[in-house]
């Protein structure tokens, strides 16, 4: 990845399910910009690894295991951010699940509890350990997805999850302002691990190329771009806000 800029030069940046995908490209992207960034996610070893790349372009990188929906992983990730680095300056909160395909009549309470614990609430939860450590100019961005704004189905409960998290965004902003920032992002289709259902059939990955203006999927580069321009201070008269970046698929007026 090229970079041009320094936005986070002695900034210290939490992302969240990081070890690859969006987060990764985030956590990159503001280490690139100066950065010292704390990946994570559920297993060591993809963590390990995720240290070892970034750590290879040059970024100081923390790498700790953090599955979002354990406390005392997220109580961790906080303190020893803070034991290593004195402060917090960004977190971005990336991390969710998508257990299931079924309509929102037909899903089971366990994946309904599944689906808010780690999309909506570990967000929250996280954001209550780390909170007292954000200070004035600091930054939270969330991701959420072009499904928040229309739930499609085989999407439909994830996507109402994500329609949450542009409440949280609305709701934290005020709550934090105006020392912390709160912003959010909403990818379009990225040819991801996740997204690997909807993006390696041909004729599927077509059609929904074929719903952006732009003429293709979005790319973890494209996102971690967006994600890095709200957690900089190119933005700091922004908060509540979130920024779709889907190739100009149908959003919202
Ligand atoms: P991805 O490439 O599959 O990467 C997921 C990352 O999250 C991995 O590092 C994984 O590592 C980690 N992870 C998964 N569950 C976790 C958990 N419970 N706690 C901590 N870490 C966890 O996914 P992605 O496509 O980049 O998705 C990232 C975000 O973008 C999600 O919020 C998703 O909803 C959103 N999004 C994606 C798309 C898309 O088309 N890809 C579109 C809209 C929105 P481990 O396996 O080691 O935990």
């Amino acid at each position: 990845m090229e970079v041009k800029g320094k936005r986070f030069e002695g900034k210290v940046a939490i992302v969240t399910a990081s070890t690859q995908g969006i987060g990764f490209s985030i956590a990159e992207r503001l280490g690139l910009e100066g950065a010292a960034v704390v990946i994570s996610s559920r297993r060591q070893k993809n963590v390990d690894e995720a240290v070892e790349k970034l750590k290879g372009e040059g970024i100081e990188t923390l790498g700790l295991a953090c599955h979002v929906s354990n406390a005392q992983q997220r109580k961790d990730l906080i303190e020893k951010t803070i034991q290593k680095y004195g402060k917090i300056d960004v977190i971005v909160s990336n991390a969710a699940a998508n257990p299931s395909v079924d309509g929102i009549l037909e899903t089971k309470e366990s994946v309904l509890d599944k689906l808010w614990e780690i999309n909506v609430k570990a967000t929250i939860l996280l954001l209550q350990d780390g909170a007292p450590h954000l200070k004035e100019g600091s930054s939270v961005v969330f991701i959420s997805s072009i499904a928040a704004f229309q739930p499609p189905r085989g999407l439909s409960m994830y996507g109402v999850t994500k329609t949450a998290l542009l409440g949280l965004t609305k709701a934290l902003a005020a709550e934090m302002a105006p020392n912390t920032r709160v912003n959010c992002v909403a990818p379009g289709f990225v040819q991801t691990r996740f997204a690997d259902f909807l993006t390696t059939d041909k004729s599927r990955r077509k059609a929904l190329e074929e719903r952006t203006l732009l003429g293709r999927l979005g790319t973890t580069q494209d996102m971690a771009a967006a994600a890095a321009y709200l957690a900089s201070d190119d933005a700091s008269y922004i908060t509540g806000e979130t920024l779709v970046v889907a190739g100009g698929m149908p959003s919202r007026l």
